[in-house]
């Protein structure tokens, strides 16, 4: 393996300098303000604001396109300083840079042209969408259709769920099916890039069609919308197939699960920011509290909690680091990022309730970050693919790697 272990948490003076500016960011400008936020669920504007100004929509986007042009480890380092203060922040980037690495990857010369300037800057932002009403995890089962008119142009018609950043983005990437009744299924599989109007619930005019219904009510990871999509007679001109009608046409379920994969480093990396959260608050808290005339950090239970917590938070940050490592060195990660997608998203969780615990009662008042920790960690249990889907892939990748 060409990446050194050691070397993992090693950070160069351009990691040093941007992951300091964001923790700074983060501990001026998103803890104090997310627990309001987060009991309005109201989208974060001025904080987002900030993070165009700051670059942080361009982190991959290369330099030409008007991004910073970094390595995917280096925003694995700001998205996990990001979560540290909101994982609803890296939610309204997570999605971003999954629309901005598909058009790096697959997109036609005029495809990145025309979007990824407007995109580096955070002008207009992008959502994804595979998942549907009746399938999240068996992503070949989609229903929705795009279907070629007598003029060349698509149709799309169908619904879709669970859409982060369905309301707000300018541009989804939404994966249809084009053929199908194609065996193997996948073969049958197109992603359009699905233009809108940002903040149109009701789209006229060229993307007549497109209905954005009202935010679904969640139990954590509020401020950023998750939506159904409604397609509905929505006409999508053919150049809007992600890489063209030659090359794209029956491709979006190779495109989409490329993605997933640097999608997967990406829920990892929340999974450490948010457990790193959790073990600070822990740490304070249980220097300050006391029972039985001494701080509760120095009960060996509640100490044997801290530890368990440190130790799991490093470990899913060297899988995490090792991950993006290996995809920036142009070597295999799907085994790897699916194995940091899955103790890390772990990690987050068990962390935080842990954390919770040793809060006692403060724990469950509103009073305490900790509360809205313990609602907002669950989502990385799901989102890229469930644990259950993690150990799937890593299964199947163990076994094509080690074939007898
Ligand atoms: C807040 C939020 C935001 C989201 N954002 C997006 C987004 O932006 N874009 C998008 O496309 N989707 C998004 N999703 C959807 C998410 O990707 C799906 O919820 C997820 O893939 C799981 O799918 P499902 O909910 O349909 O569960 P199901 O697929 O129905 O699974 C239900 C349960 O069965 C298990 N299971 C399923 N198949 C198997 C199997 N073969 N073996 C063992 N166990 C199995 C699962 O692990 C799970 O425990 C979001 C979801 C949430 C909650």
């Amino acid at each position: 393996m060409a990446v050194a272990t050691q070397h993992l948490l090693d950070k160069t003076d351009e990691q040093k300098d941007i992951t300091a500016m964001v923790r700074q960011f983060v501990d001026e400008r998103i803890i104090p303000q997310a627990g309001h936020y987060d009991h309005e669920d109201e989208f974060p504007e001025p904080i987002v604001e900030q993070m165009k100004e700051l670059g942080l929509f361009g982190v991959t986007i290369p330099e030409e396109y008007g991004g910073m042009g970094l390595d995917l480890t280096t925003y694995t380092m700001i998205v996990e300083e990001l979560s540290r203060g909101w994982i609803s922040i890296s939610g309204i980037v997570n999605t971003h840079f999954i629309g901005s690495y598909l058009l790096m990857q697959y997109g036609t010369d005029e495809q990145r042209d025309r979007l990824l300037p407007r995109m580096a800057t955070g002008e207009i932002r992008a959502s994804f969408s595979l998942s549907e009403p009746e399938l999240g995890s068996d992503v070949q089962a989609i229903k929705s259709t795009g279907k070629k008119l007598d003029d060349g142009a698509y149709e799309l018609n169908g619904q879709k769920m669970w859409v982060t950043n369905g309301l707000l983005s300018g541009v989804c990437f939404v994966l249809v099916k084009t053929d199908p009744q194609a065996d193997p299924r996948h073969k049958g599989m197109t992603c359009f890039i699905a233009e809108k109007e940002p903040g149109e619930h009701e789209n006229t005019g060229d993307y007549a069609g497109f209905t954005v219904p009202p935010k679904l009510k969640k139990m954590g990871y509020k401020g950023v919308e998750s939506t159904e999509l409604i397609f509905d007679g929505y006409r999508c001109p053919a150049e809007n197939i992600l890489g063209g009608e030659d090359e794209g046409l029956g491709r979006g379920f190779v495109q989409m699960m490329d993605a997933l994969e640097v999608g997967r480093v990406n829920v990892a990396a929340r999974g450490v920011g948010i457990a790193q959260r959790a073990l600070e608050l822990a740490l304070r808290y249980s220097q300050e509290r006391k029972t039985f005339g001494k701080p509760i950090a120095e009960h060996q239970a509640i100490q044997f909690k801290l530890a368990d917590m440190a130790t799991k938070v490093d470990a899913a940050r060297l899988m995490t680091l090792r991950a993006a490592r290996l995809k920036d060195a142009g070597e295999r990660s799907d085994l790897e990022a699916g194995m940091a997608k899955l103790l890390a998203s772990e990690t987050g969780k068990e962390c935080v309730e842990d954390s919770f615990r040793i809060h006692g009662g403060y724990g469950y008042s509103k009073e305490y970050e900790i509360e809205r920790l313990y609602r907002d960690a669950p989502l990385l249990l799901i989102g890229e693919g469930t644990s259950e889907i993690q150990r799937m892939v890593i299964g199947k990748k163990l076994l094509q790697r080690h074939k007898i």
